[in-house]
């Protein structure tokens, strides 16, 4: 923090914007930190930005970047719900960028999927606050086990790409809390990332940058965060706004121009000089940090680091990818493969596969291997490709449907890879529509009628409706996306030398019309309405009680698993939840077990059910094994805009158990004392309320039985109880019926003296 007292006003001004597309920049002792994208590998571009200094054109960091090992985007890695898994590649991502000199690499990015037409819900791990929160504390904690910082992005409430540098996220309090801000809340606290970056968006009409509530009050003051606030790149409008409103870093380059409006902020008295030597204090501090963690000595970049064994780096890319696939659908037990048959591979992304989303987290892989080219490797029958479709947007061509249907007819198995293209889903846009390209359906219905042992294997980034598809073919493999070694983890699981345990991290809806934010997408003039408020995803579905194609936590496996034995424990901090899970069928499994919670009676508006924990068992055939969950208490809370803070609500909560969110197995009940919790009265609160206290309704009715009925009994004229009429006005608006013999100043010293404030 002292550093900055030796910097001029104009370096600490400089100092708090990057000086290139992807480096900070160096002064005196404080060292430059290299950044890059990210976040499911590393881009670096091979040809760096140039810095401020040199002559340079605007570079907008979209030259090609170096190879790096590709693991599977964040849409796929979420349907693991490993964090065990996460972590490993965390530390993995952490090893490609100490080799690279980078010092942070920018991710996760866990904004809640809000919508299935999102633009970057590829990048996105779910539609839930803590399975999102639980995935991404993994990743942080293994990329910075590495010394390598994290970037939680995109903060907060950047939920669509449409008008993505101005729209504003509408919505109330408890929305922000429990949903958008939650899983930030839990990364921050459980992980301690580095960094947070702001988002383009406003969030209820202020810019991410500007939102002193945001970067400030609620990360920093609320969270404890410790860490640099870094923009998005361009996210700031105004720099002396975005420094006072907790801003440290500004991205990309602005530009000495910039600087110099910062300085002009500094000396007019609109900026504080001492806010900016904080933001000062807080980059010298990250880069003292990334400096000891890379070891690099002197005051240049923070440097390089040994190599990577890219052959490791890759199995570990395909246990990644083989752990996220999900088995949806698997009719008379069509899958696994016998390695044996002749197949049928039909479809252009068997051969060209879909594997990441475009835009800025776009990697260059250390290697590629084709689905078609890994089936090749496994299997020991005739393989037949056909290109089935193209990608083009030129519609069905009844040539490929004709030969794909000769050669399924002609296998014993067709095996069909279908989904989105790159340019159906990136950053930049949204989607809108969720179906599968027409051509390919129809393609699937030619293909299963020709061979009924069809399955269909999907590479997309953005949820699907695959109502149609399910009734077309008996088995459908999702894999999302997968990564560079999605061919080979389609592979193992297709022929059973993965037996599949992924699990949705976000509902496959029946109809996009019946999607939460179906209403209020993307928006309009600058404005979107959060108007789902917090029944996002499942809560939506599920307390409307709407049938989905298939639920949230869903996922099949090869084998069959039994619950039993379900028993809960209170404890100060967490219920403990532990249930026997068997394995019932001939093949060693996995199981994710899930933890769902709900208050019946509750007094505010809940989901049925929410995600409460979740734990994996591995078992062999016919082996049972205790699974151990603990839920944190926290998890139980609601965001009280009364009081401004999570409270959890005493009462009996339905603890359920299952493999997913509409397959729950057991229910047990948990007796969870609640908080105190003290709401202050005042002129404004109701005489139900005021009637209710201990302390006020007694005086009260003591004081001013003329004015103030007791609740019960029938008035005749009314024909009900006077008191049910009027206990939902405020207290203070009685005054006017009681012709002087109560004033607000008596009510209020009444008041006062209930709430202890006198
Ligand atoms: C994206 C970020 C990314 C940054 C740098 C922005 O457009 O929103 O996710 O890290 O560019 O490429």
């Amino acid at each position: 923090m002292q550093r900055s007292t030796k910097l001029t006003l104009a370096e600490k001004a400089a100092l708090t914007s990057g000086a290139g597309a992807w480096s900070t920049k160096a002064f005196g002792d404080i060292p430059s930190v290299t950044v890059s994208d990210g976040p499911h590998g590393l881009r670096k571009q091979v040809d760096p930005a140039p810095s401020e200094t040199a002559d340079g054109d605007p570079d907008l960091g979209l030259s090609p970047s170096k190879p790096a090992t590709c693991f599977p985007p964040a849409a796929g890695l979420a349907q693991s719900w490993d964090p065990t898994l996460i972590e490993r590649v965390g530390a993995a991502l952490g090893e490609e960028c100490r080799a690279e000199g980078v010092n942070i690499l920018l991710g996760p990015g866990i904004n809640i999927k809000r919508s299935p037409l999102g633009g970057r819900n590829f990048e996105y791990y779910s539609e839930d606050p803590l399975l999102t929160g639980a995935l991404a504390t993994a990743w942080v904690t293994g990329l910075q086990s590495q010394g390598v910082g994290a970037s939680l992005k995109h903060f907060a409430a950047n939920n669509a790409e449409y008008d993505r540098m101005r729209l504003s996220s509408d919505m109330d309090p408890r929305t922000l809390r429990e949903i958008y801000l939650r899983a930030f809340q839990r990364v921050v606290q459980d992980a301690r990332p580095w960094t947070v970056m702001c988002s383009y968006n406003r969030i209820n009409g202020v810019l991410a940058s500007q939102n002193r509530l945001l970067l400030t009050d609620i990360l920093r003051g609320e969270w404890g965060f410790d860490g640099v606030v870094v923009s998005d790149w361009g996210a700031v409008a105004d720099r002396a706004a975005a420094v006072a409103a907790g801003l440290d870093l500004t991205m990309p380059f602005p530009g000495p121009a910039s600087d110099a409006e910062l300085v002009d902020a500094v000396r007019r008295g609109d900026l504080d000089e001492s806010v900016l030597d904080v933001a000062v204090g807080r980059l010298a501090a990250l880069t003292d940090a990334a400096l000891a963690s890379s070891g690099a000595a002197g005051s240049g970049a923070a440097g390089q680091d040994g190599g990577y064994d890219v052959d490791a780096h890759h199995s570990l890319a395909r246990e990644a990818a083989a752990r996220s696939v999900v088995l949806l659908q698997n009719d008379r037990g069509l899958l696994p493969l016998s390695p044996a048959g002749s197949l049928a591979v039909i479809g252009v992304f068997a051969a060209e596969p879909r594997y990441q989303g475009g835009g800025s987290s776009h990697v260059t892989p250390t290697r590629l291997t084709t689905p078609l080219e890994a089936i090749r490797a496994f299997a020991a029958g005739t393989i037949t490709y056909t290109q089935g479709f193209t990608v083009d947007g030129s519609g069905a061509d009844a040539q490929l449907v004709t030969d794909a249907v000769a050669a399924a007819r002609n296998a014993d198995t067709a095996v069909l890879f279908l989904g989105l293209a790159d340019r159906q889903e990136s950053e930049g846009y949204d989607r809108t529509t969720i179906d599968l390209p027409a051509e390919q359906v129809e393609l699937a219905r030619a293909v299963a009628a020709a061979n009924p042992r069809t399955v269909a294997v999907l590479a997309h980034g953005g949820v699907l409706r695959l109502a149609p598809l399910a009734e077309a073919v008996p088995a459908i493999v999702d894999g999302a996306l997968l990564g560079q070694a999605g061919g080979e983890a389609i592979a193992d699981v297709l022929f059973g030398a993965v037996n599949p345990s992924g699990r949705l991290a976000e509902t496959v809806p029946a109809r996009i019309q019946d999607t939460p934010a179906y209403l209020n997408f993307p928006g309009e003039f600058s404005h979107v309405l959060y108007g789902e408020g917090i029944f996002v995803g499942y809560r939506w579905y599920d307390a409307r009680e709407i049938a989905v194609t298939y639920p949230f936590g869903h996922g099949l496996s090869y084998t069959t698993f039994g619950y039993d034995g379900l028993r809960v424990s209170t404890g100060e901090d967490s219920v403990e939840v532990r249930v026997t899970v068997t394995n019932t069928g001939d093949r060693a499994g996995r199981e994710i077990v899930q933890v769902y919670a709900g208050l019946p009676g509750s007094s505010v508006a809940r989901p049925a059910r929410w995600l409460a924990g979740f734990a994996a068992v591995d078992l062999e055939p016919g082996e049972s094994r205790e699974a151990a969950v603990n839920v944190r208490r926290d998890d139980l809370a609601y965001w009280d805009r009364r009081v401004e803070r999570f409270v959890v609500e005493g009462g009996v909560y339905e603890v359920s158990v299952g493999s997913s969110s509409r397959d729950t197995r057991l229910t047990a009940r948990a007796d969870v004392a609640g908080d105190a919790l003290a709401v202050p009265l005042t002129l404004d609160s109701t005489l139900a309320e005021v009637a209710a206290h201990p302390v006020a309704g007694p005086l009260l009715a003591e004081r001013f039985p003329a004015v103030f009925p007791a609740p019960g009994g029938d008035d005749a004229t009314l024909g009900v109880s006077l008191f049910d009429l009027i206990s939902a006005s405020p207290v203070g608006r009685m005054v006017s019926f009681s012709r002087g013999a109560v004033t607000r100043e008596m009510l209020q010293r009444l008041l006062d003296s209930a709430n202890g404030t006198t």
